[in-house]
């Protein structure tokens, strides 16, 4: 039989053991089963966009829940006292308001507590610092196979989940490194 375990079952202090030989086996690398690389592996890097402009995510809660409260003046006008303008520009006012609290509001808690959000475009994300802080930041990295540059994008189908990816500017098929963004470094302010 060729397929016969042919492994030493003792260890000479390095991981081998127990773990038998694999000769005969099939190593498949599926998508779900990629190496795994640390950020030092990969070299990556963060780049500032909007000349590393910050903003405290508080002030963005704060923004949201003054609009949240324009929204409802535009509101009580709408149902109770349509001024000169009629009530059409009010109603207009309290969607308007109404939309930007809440998305306000909603992207700084998603923002409290995961860090790390894809922002606009393909490349750019928002990050929260150390004291809480947003930042819109572009990252790349180091392709651990040929060395070339990668960037972070946000890849998938339109309409299906999309995950966040460096590709290589080389073999952007083949070389893709999926990114945990809990194991980037902390920003210090
Ligand atoms: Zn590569």
């Amino acid at each position: 039989m060729s397929n016969d375990n042919h492994g030493s079952q003792s260890g000479d202090h390095s991981l081998n053991v127990g773990v038998g030989d694999f000769r005969g086996a099939n190593v498949n690398i599926s998508h779900n089963e990629r190496p795994t690389f640390t950020p030092e592996q990969l070299h990556i890097e963060r780049h500032p966009a909007l000349a590393g402009r910050s903003l405290d995510s508080k002030d963005v809660s704060i923004f949201g829940y003054i609009t949240g409260a324009a929204s409802l003046l535009g509101l009580y006008f709408t149902l109770f006292q349509p001024p000169l303008g009629g009530q059409s520009s009010w109603s207009t006012f309290f969607m308007f308001s109404f939309i930007v609290a809440v998305m306000s509001v909603g992207m700084s808690a998603v923002l409290r507590r995961r860090k790390f959000e894809h922002f606009f475009g393909s490349r750019h994300y928002l990050e929260i610092s150390q004291t809480g802080r947003l930042r819109v930041n572009r990252l790349t990295a180091q392709c651990p196979w040929c060395g070339s540059l990668m960037h972070l994008r946000r890849v998938g189908p339109k309409e299906g989940p999309r995950d966040d990816q460096f590709l290589c500017v080389r073999n952007p098929a083949q070389h893709t490194v999926q990114l945990d963004p809990t194991v980037l470094p902390d920003i210090e302010d």
